[in-house]
């Protein structure tokens, strides 16, 4: 099925940008998706999902999590700070940190669960209004903040404008991430995932490569 392709061509893109096998984690992004294309892939011994929205995930994962252990649920999709705290009792990784507001909320509640998933910082590569993420320019300042605030932070995370060629914006957040001392790299998707892996990507999400077309109905 689908996940074993896409398993084979992470591997191969892994191997041709001659890094180790294993060096990049493969989130099946299972938003929207019926609930038994997701355990299909359980089945078949999945464990690393991702989800964008945490009402929607909180009731799917809380009972497929009583049903396959060790499930690591990432969130990439905006988190409202009014939702932080059910984020961090959710989620293994947060991909989506984007403002200081939410950057203070999450230290204080990380302070009292005396717990922090690893973080990404969402940059907005392209610039686009309408789109979350820090800008390009304002990152090694917002970097210094999460830092003072003694949050775990892992690396940096961006979806491309749409109409571009992605490649420039996966090496734009590389550069990025270099200066700011960070290792990890959360991009590529369904599209442009082998892209995005040759220019570094630790975390790459793929939905509908794996699970077909969402149908927002
Ligand atoms: C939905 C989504 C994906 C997966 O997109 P596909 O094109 O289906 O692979 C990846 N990243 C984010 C942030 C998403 O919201």
């Amino acid at each position: 099925m689908a996940l074993e392709e896409i398993r084979s061509r992470v591997a191969a893109a892994e191997q041709e940008a001659n890094r180790p096998a294993g060096a990049v984690t493969l989130i099946a992004v299972s938003k929207v998706q019926p609930l038994e294309r997701v355990v299909a892939t359980l089945a078949e011994g999945h464990r690393v999902y991702g989800e964008n929205r945490v009402q929607e995930a909180q009731g799917k994962w809380a009972e497929l999590r009583e049903r396959f252990t060790d499930v690591e649920l990432h969130l990439i999709g905006p988190l409202q700070t009014n939702k932080a705290r059910a984020a961090l009792e959710l989620f293994d990784v947060i991909h989506t940190l984007d403002r200081p507001k939410l950057a203070t909320t999450l230290a204080r509640l990380a302070q009292e669960r005396g717990a922090c998933p690893p973080l990404f910082i969402q940059v907005n590569t392209g610039e686009e209004p309408q789109k979350a993420g820090v800008l390009p320019d304002d990152l090694d300042a917002f970097v210094a903040e999460v830092r003072a605030l003694d949050l775990p932070l892992e690396g940096l995370m961006c979806i491309p404008p749409v109409e571009e060629e992605p490649s420039l914006h996966f090496a734009l957040l590389a550069k990025l991430a270099e200066r700011n001392g960070l290792s990890g790299l959360s991009m590529g998707m369904s599209g442009d995932f082998e892209r995005a892996i040759a220019l570094g990507a630790t975390h790459v999400r793929v939905g509908s490569a794996i699970f077909g077309e969402r149908d927002y109905g």
